[in-house]
């Protein structure tokens, strides 16, 4: 059969240093009057400062943590009703982006938040309009339909087009103040993201464009980034590598890397970009093919050995884990268990069970 596949992408990028600056004329410009901000505790001087020149600020939520609890979103969606507000802007990580993303779609249409994340609600179509303004280069949430919202230890990717941001404001010096470690985490994230929407069984032609140059991009200069946050070419890189991961993976969907990482991150307490780094690098080996090898090339890498042995430098450069015997008491059959019915185990290219599973993290003791 012929090629065949459906492209979409409706977020309105503003992408540049010094964009969010320009944060009120931008709201203005989409006919944004009356904005609930979402910011991450770290990030919200920042906007306290800017809040003066941007009059559609009527409230702010300032209290998200990593890992997100949904409580954070229902808190929110509350403070939209309060203040009436025509849209949301999110200034912050992926978890600040997911909060404002859950607390848009449900805000004004009723029942309680754990009903949506149970799935015992139907999330509307219809919601008031999103703005994200990422702080970190890794997740991509500026542009995709997913929301990742934990209740209590139980965490969860929601993917539902009510998710889907009306604009992404990516100013690059907003990432300048990520520490070393946080910068590793969130630039294999990003790696990951194009690796995984580019392996994943549902890949198509415009999303593996962005694959490889967000692979590329990642290669040439994460360690950059890492080494001086200040940078600013390097960030800018990473910024737009991150964009592009996102844009590479939000309709192929990511597979098995991010399958692991979900029982690493419940179970053992790895921050996202660790958990997905932690098995990345086998799963290069693993799913290495001809397709692969050629994204390799293209990225300017000799091939899929080279690219595992970066990303496990690049883990080790960065100090992240990457044995099970730093992670505590390991209950090797569950993790297996858990990863090998995680739904986005059945993207990987090379079919994944339990027991092979388990004989990939017994490599990893
Ligand atoms: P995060 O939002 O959890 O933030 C991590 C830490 O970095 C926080 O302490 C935060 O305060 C701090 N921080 C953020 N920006 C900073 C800055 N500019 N300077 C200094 N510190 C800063 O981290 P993240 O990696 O961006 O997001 C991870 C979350 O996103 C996870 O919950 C993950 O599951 C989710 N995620 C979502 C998607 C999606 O498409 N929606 C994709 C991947 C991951």
């Amino acid at each position: 059969m012929g090629l065949e596949f459906i492209y979409s992408q409706p977020v309105k990028i503003y992408f540049g240093a010094g964009k969010f600056e320009l944060l009120g004329q931008i709201l203005k410009e989409l006919g944004l009057r009356r904005c609930v901000a979402v910011c991450d505790p770290f990030l919200s001087p920042r906007l306290d400062a800017l809040r003066e020149t941007i009059p559609a600020i009527v409230g702010v939520y300032a209290d998200v943590q990593p890992n997100p609890q949904l409580s954070g979103a229902a808190a929110t969606a509350a403070l939209i009703r309060e203040r009436e507000a025509d849209g949301v802007v999110a200034v912050g990580g992926g978890s600040t982006l997911d909060t404002a993303k859950f607390a848009a779609a449900i805000a004004y249409n009723g029942g309680e938040a754990l009903d949506y994340f149970r799935g015992n609600l139907v999330f509307p179509l219809e919601h008031i309009p999103v703005v994200t303004v990422p702080s970190t280069a890794g997740t991509g949430s500026e542009v995709t339909q997913v929301s990742v919202m934990s209740h209590g230890t139980e965490k969860k990717t929601i993917n539902h087009p009510a998710f889907m941001p009306r604009a992404a404001v990516v100013d690059p010096l907003l990432t300048r103040s990520v520490p070393p470690r946080a910068t590793m985490n969130t630039g294999l994230d990003a790696l990951a993201h194009a690796l995984e929407g580019y392996w994943s069984r549902n890949h198509q032609p415009i999303s593996d464009l962005m694959a490889v140059e967000a692979v590329r991009l990642v290669m040439e200069n994460l360690e950059a980034a890492w080494r001086d946050g200040t940078n600013p070419e390097a960030r800018a890189s990473m910024s737009l590598a991150a964009l592009l991961g996102g844009l590479a993976f939000a309709l192929p969907k990511t597979a098995g890397s991010h399958a692991c990482s979900y029982p690493l991150s419940e179970d053992y307490g790895l921050p996202h970009g660790e958990a997905c780094a932690f098995t990345l690098d086998s799963f290069v080996r693993i799913n290495a093919d001809a397709r692969l090898e050629e994204l390799c090339r293209r990225a300017g890498l000799r091939g899929a050995e080279e690219l595992a042995e970066r990303i496990a430098a690049l883990k080790k450069l960065g100090g992240l884990r990457t044995r099970l015997a730093e992670l505590g008491q390991v209950d090797l059959d569950k993790l297996a268990h858990d990863s090998a019915v995680h739904p986005l185990m059945k993207n990987n290219p090379v079919p994944m069970d339990e027991a092979a599973l388990r004989r990939m993290f017994a490599r990893l003791a």
